[in-house]
């Protein structure tokens, strides 16, 4: 009689679903969620059943009752517990991370210039290149620089100045041919993002920190 009954477990079963994005799940081989594997598996070893795909919210009854008992569920079932997705970790780690680091960046006391003209931190590049991170940070072959980590007893500049980032932007006759106009003390931060988002500025600064990196026997010259 067993013989007779099997056949009748195989008959075809059809599980209709109205969420596209569940069914591209199930179907996508390289899936690494745990239930997407699961249910892969679950498919394989049963292949009478059948997963298809219905319009929603178009009053096929079944699937509105369906509906009915999810929305009920929410309110009424039990708890249940299910493996939240990869990305949605992520971004719920990404936030708090991202919070206690631009509190440290506010509250912190180096890169304060970088601060000035980056105020809101993110994940994406500010887009400068080399010589725009040396000029904006301070961090070049400047004698402020240098004197900063006693690689020099002063931190002047061959002509006498003091030599940091500003004094090759604007006043020292070394660097003559790339200066920019000198900005009042109230307007540097703007004066600052005009060079960094204009392509001729950008280019000057680079020709200038070129400059300060070949020459620099010139302009740290260590008189003392
Ligand atoms: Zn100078």
């Amino acid at each position: 009689m067993a013989n007779e009954t099997a056949p009748s477990l195989h008959r075809p079963i059809k599980i209709w679903t109205d969420s596209l994005s569940n069914l591209m799940a199930i179907l996508n081989p390289k899936s690494h969620h745990s239930v997407v594997r699961e249910i892969q598996t679950l498919l394989l070893s049963h292949k009478h059943i059948h997963l298809r795909w219905l319009k929603a919210h178009v009053g096929y009854l079944g699937n509105e009752c369906a509906d009915q008992l999810a929305k009920e569920a929410i309110t009424k079932g039990d708890p249940f517990l299910l493996p939240k997705p990869l990305p949605y970790l992520k971004s719920e780690i990404k936030s708090p991370a991202l919070s206690i680091w631009q509190d440290n960046w506010d509250n912190g006391e180096t890169g304060r210039s970088t601060h000035d003209i980056v105020p809101r931190l993110s994940n994406k590049p500010v887009g400068w290149n080399r010589e725009e991170i040396m000029f904006v940070t301070g961090h070049g072959p400047y004698p402020s620089n240098l004197h900063r980590f006693n690689l020099r007893t002063h931190d002047n500049c061959s002509c006498g100045e003091k030599g940091d980032p500003m004094h090759y932007a604007t006043k020292c006759r070394f660097t003559l041919s790339w200066h920019f106009q000198t900005p009042t003390v109230s307007l540097k931060l703007q004066w600052l993002k005009n060079i960094l988002t204009n392509n001729l500025s950008r280019t000057r600064l680079r020709l200038l920190m070129r400059f300060i990196c070949d020459e620099n026997n010139l302009i740290v010259e260590d008189n003392n």
